[in-house]
């Protein structure tokens, strides 16, 4: 079973499902050809896809196209089902960061023929996980940055603000479609800046001092 780690804790929390949300920053929505949505795009990744901040990235065989995708992580406490605005905003018990790996050439193929985004989102070691910090030691006011650097040169850099669907907004959303539990993870949406890498490429994200991360494309 996959964990996330509380930063400067000695704790652990068991993953359950990780929901993610498409297209949430409306730059990175049109730097891909989609039109700003008017609810969340929705898809879901396995914890087996789960790796750990100074791990590896192995990029898969079947495809030439692997991109990084940065991401704010909403880390739930409390299963909740129908929230409104405040049951949803205290179901939020942390924060991290996380990379949202996709396979954009077999997404491109997938959305083109009107297939799930399944293959290009659910490979092994396609979700890189910072450790995690809770709401009681770090209220997040949305006014920081995220950022991820390739080889030490930025390629994504935005404040969360940016964000069409805000976090309360997203849990409260996914929460009138299925059940969000315990340990589930939720994945915000990228900043624009995606880009292709390749093996022997270094990847280093940050939330300022709050969440940090590092790891090799092999
Ligand atoms: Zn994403």
């Amino acid at each position: 079973m996959k964990t996330v780690k509380i930063k400067n804790r000695d704790k652990e929390i068991a993953v359950g499902k990780m929901i993610c949300v498409g297209r949430n920053y409306a730059e990175h929505a049109k730097e891909l050809g989609n039109e700003v949505p008017d609810k969340p795009v929705v898809f879901i990744k396995p914890s087996s896809a789960i790796i750990y901040s100074g791990e590896k990235i192995i990029h898969p065989r079947f495809s030439n196209n692997l991109h990084h995708e940065v991401e704010l992580v909403l880390l739930i406490g409390k299963t909740i089902k129908d929230a409104d605005a405040k049951s949803s905003e205290e179901a939020i018990t942390g924060y991290g960061l996380g990379l949202d790996m996709t396979l954009r050439d077999l997404q491109n193929e997938a959305k083109s023929k009107g297939d799930p985004w399944t293959v290009a989102k659910c490979f092994d070691t396609s979700a890189v996980l910072s450790d995690f910090i809770l709401k009681e030691n770090y209220s997040l006011t949305l006014n920081e940055e995220i950022l991820l650097e390739v080889n030490n040169k930025i390629r994504q850099k935005e404040k969360l603000n940016m964000m069409l669907f805000k976090p309360v907004q997203i849990v409260e959303y996914i929460s009138s479609l299925m059940t969000i539990e315990e340990g589930d993870l939720i994945f915000s949406g990228t900043p624009a800046g995606v880009g292709k890498v390749v093996p022997g490429d270094k990847l280093h994200a940050s939330l300022e001092s709050i969440a940090e991360l590092n790891c090799e494309v092999i």
